[in-house]
């Protein structure tokens, strides 16, 4: 893992990763290792809010208005922890994918139950002649915030081609390869592919130096 830098071109928004191609992906994706350790991006209600925003699932106004009301307060902190529990059962899920596994019953009750208490909506939107659907939800207090996960992740598990689901091969992150040939095999070039490279010329230098 490289360090985080911010760029137009970068894999990191805000200091999140959003490299997945899939948001389910980008959710498990919140959680990394950097020099042999765990690192927790969403470690309480403030990061997740940025997160959110990072991801383009509220709006400054929403997330504004979120942090004034909950930012302090218990029940935000216990969502926080409950968000993260349920990141790592879909780790588990995701594993079972990509391992073409099945994923357990109890994740896909999970995820019908808090896709009950916390639908998405649909809105239809007109503009010049030409009509479009999106997905919506009302932020209002902290548990909404499981709408879009929830419903990312049932998604994720009923759409996407298992065989493109992967963990790259160099450290903990998962990717939905979208790629034409199908062959991506690194979260990214720039964290991991690189330096795979790097490492693998050095590897051909020592070789070439060995047989003269
Ligand atoms: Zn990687």
């Amino acid at each position: 893992m490289g360090r985080p830098t911010a760029g137009p071109n970068s894999d990191w928004g805000d200091r999140f990763l959003f490299l997945g191609n899939h948001l389910a992906l980008d959710f498990l994706n919140t959680c990394l290792v950097q020099k042999g350790e765990a690192v927790e991006l969403l470690p309480d209600f403030d990061a997740l809010l940025r997160w959110f925003r990072a991801a383009d699932l509220l709006t400054s106004g929403e997330a504004a208005s979120l942090r004034q009301k909950w930012g302090a307060s218990a029940r935000a902190q216990h969502v926080v922890e409950a968000i993260r529990e349920l990141r790592e059962r879909l780790r588990k899920a995701v594993f079972a994918v990509e391992g073409g596994g099945t994923v357990h019953r109890a994740v896909i009750n999970e995820l019908n139950n808090l896709m009950a208490d916390h639908p998405m909506l649909i809105r239809l939107n007109a503009s010049g002649g030409t009509f479009t659907t999106e997905l919506w939800f009302a932020p209002g207090q902290p548990e909404d915030l499981f709408a879009p996960l929830a419903h990312s992740a049932a998604r994720f598990i009923a759409d996407v081609d298992r065989n493109r689901v992967r963990k790259c091969r160099q450290c903990v992150l998962h990717f939905y390869d979208i790629s034409k040939k199908g062959t991506r095999q690194w979260c990214s070039m720039q964290l991991c592919g690189n330096r795979l490279k790097v490492a693998a010329y050095a590897a051909r230098q020592r070789a070439r130096a060995r047989q003269q």
